[in-house]
């Protein structure tokens, strides 16, 4: 399972997460997962996901910074056109991403993270799109 704004989230990871334990499951999925093989099935969802398990951050199925993440979530949805029940190769999602989407369009779309103004995801995603 995978929520929509994590497809970017997936994209730009370099390793730095809320907790350690967030940390080794997001190498977990991203490093020897999705980035391993790009046949990895994944089906969005919109409540917590794979990455969300060990956040810091999730109530049950639901989040404490929950407007924020669903408005997240709603602009990744609209803009790689993954709604919830939608199932893919991660690869196809990562193309999704990759073919739409500009790395200033990440200003937007991830208005309110915390991570944007590090920079990360826009250079990554800059640099698949070379
Ligand atoms: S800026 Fe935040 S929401 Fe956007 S891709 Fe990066 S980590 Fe994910």
């Amino acid at each position: 399972m995978l929520r929509p704004h994590h497809v970017m989230c997936a994209i730009g990871w370099a390793g730095h997460g809320y907790s350690p334990a967030f940390t080794r499951n997001m190498n977990d999925i991203v490093e020897h997962r999705l980035r391993a093989d790009p046949e990895t099935p994944v089906a969005f969802t919109s409540g917590a996901d794979s990455i969300c398990a060990p956040c810091p951050h999730r109530r049950g199925a639901g989040c404490d910074m929950g407007g924020k993440i669903a408005a997240l979530d709603r602009r990744h949805a609209e803009a790689l056109d993954v709604p919830p029940g939608a199932r893919m190769s991660w690869g196809d999602a990562q193309s999704r991403a990759i073919d739409r989407l500009q790395p200033d369009d990440l200003d937007r779309l991830c208005a309110g993270c915390q991570w944007l103004d590090y920079g990360l995801c826009k250079a990554a995603l800059a640099r698949l799109q070379k």
